[in-house]
């Protein structure tokens, strides 16, 4: 963590907070826009609605990335001087509009897809909302969280652990996806796969990020995120609680970054938000 330290602290503005482990105290209350906290032993991992994530003790990584609402400390006027006399454009850019929040779990995962593949995994990709598959194993789940002042933005990667070592069958490790324990950091120094795939993450989202944060329009990184989701033309059933579940084909994104899925039964399409899904399976 001290090496990603100093990696992440490379980024523009970013900054990282250390926590050697998960029980070591409360996360600084002010934090600051890009603040990092990473460990590679994680005792209370957990997922979408509370669902359990383990990993054994130092074989995966946990990082958080917080993004401020208000990154400069000063909000960003949306519009021209004339807009900026109504109040409610005067809210920060990037923020607040909900449009835009819907994306960001979908970038993070892209973030990761390029990440992994940087590191020399073959194939992957981002199955919506918040998984990064290889061939149908679960290598990263992906949990945002809204707070007053920013998003958090969880990433856990499963990096070094054994066939044996799965917490369970449906996952898989970069190792066991072949990627070598050790090698070369993007600074030429040899390192550790779990520091390997923390710089290379963290800069693929804080680049991705500092796009959705200049873009026009929400959706404006759309064509990005399709390429790499690969539940796109697939066909899928959808949970949703208290109905039954939504079978048809995913036909794309829809300005908010819901999934539209073609539905079999009616052929109109259904957008869906992550926050509504308990579960996506392909079928
Ligand atoms: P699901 O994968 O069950 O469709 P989901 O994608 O919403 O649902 P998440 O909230 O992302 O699930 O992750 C929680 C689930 O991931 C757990 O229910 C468990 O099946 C699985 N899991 C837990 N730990 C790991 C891990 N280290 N690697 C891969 N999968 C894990």
């Amino acid at each position: 963590v001290s090496r990603a330290a100093r990696v992440a602290s490379e980024l523009r503005d970013a900054r990282l907070a250390e926590h050697a482990t998960a029980d070591s105290g409360p996360p600084p209350t002010a934090l600051a826009d890009l603040t990092v906290l990473a460990t590679d032993t994680q005792t209370a991992g957990r997922g979408r609605l509370d669902r359990a994530w383990s990993t054994p003790p130092g074989t995966a990584l946990a990082v958080s990335v917080f993004l401020a609402h208000e990154p400069s400390g000063a909000p960003e006027l949306v519009g021209s001087a004339s807009s900026a006399r109504d109040p409610a454009a005067a809210l920060p850019r990037a923020t607040l509009d909900p449009r835009r929040l819907g994306w960001v779990p979908l970038l993070a995962g892209v973030a990761m897809v390029r990440a992994v593949r940087s590191l020399g995994v073959t194939g992957g990709g981002l199955k919506w909302p918040n998984d990064v598959l290889v061939d149908g194993r679960k290598l990263c789940g992906i949990l945002t969280e809204l707070t007053p002042t920013g998003v958090v933005v969880g990433a856990g990667l499963n990096v070094s652990m054994t066939a044996q070592q799965l917490p369970v069958p449906t996952a898989t490790s970069l190792v066991i996806e072949g990627v070598p324990e050790h090698g070369e950091s993007v600074d030429g120094e040899v390192a550790s796969l779990l520091d390997r795939a923390l710089a290379a993450y963290l800069r693929e989202l804080v680049q991705l990020v500092g796009r959705w944060r200049e873009a026009e329009h929400p959706a404006d990184l759309r064509p990005l995120v399709e390429q790499h989701l690969q539940t796109l033309e697939l066909a899928v059933r959808v949970d949703l609680p208290g109905q039954p579940p939504l079978r048809g084909v995913a036909v794309g994104l829809d300005d908010d970054g819901r999934l539209l899925v073609r539905e079999t039964a009616t052929s109109g399409v259904v957008a869906v938000a992550a926050g509504d899904v308990t579960h996506l399976r392909y079928e």
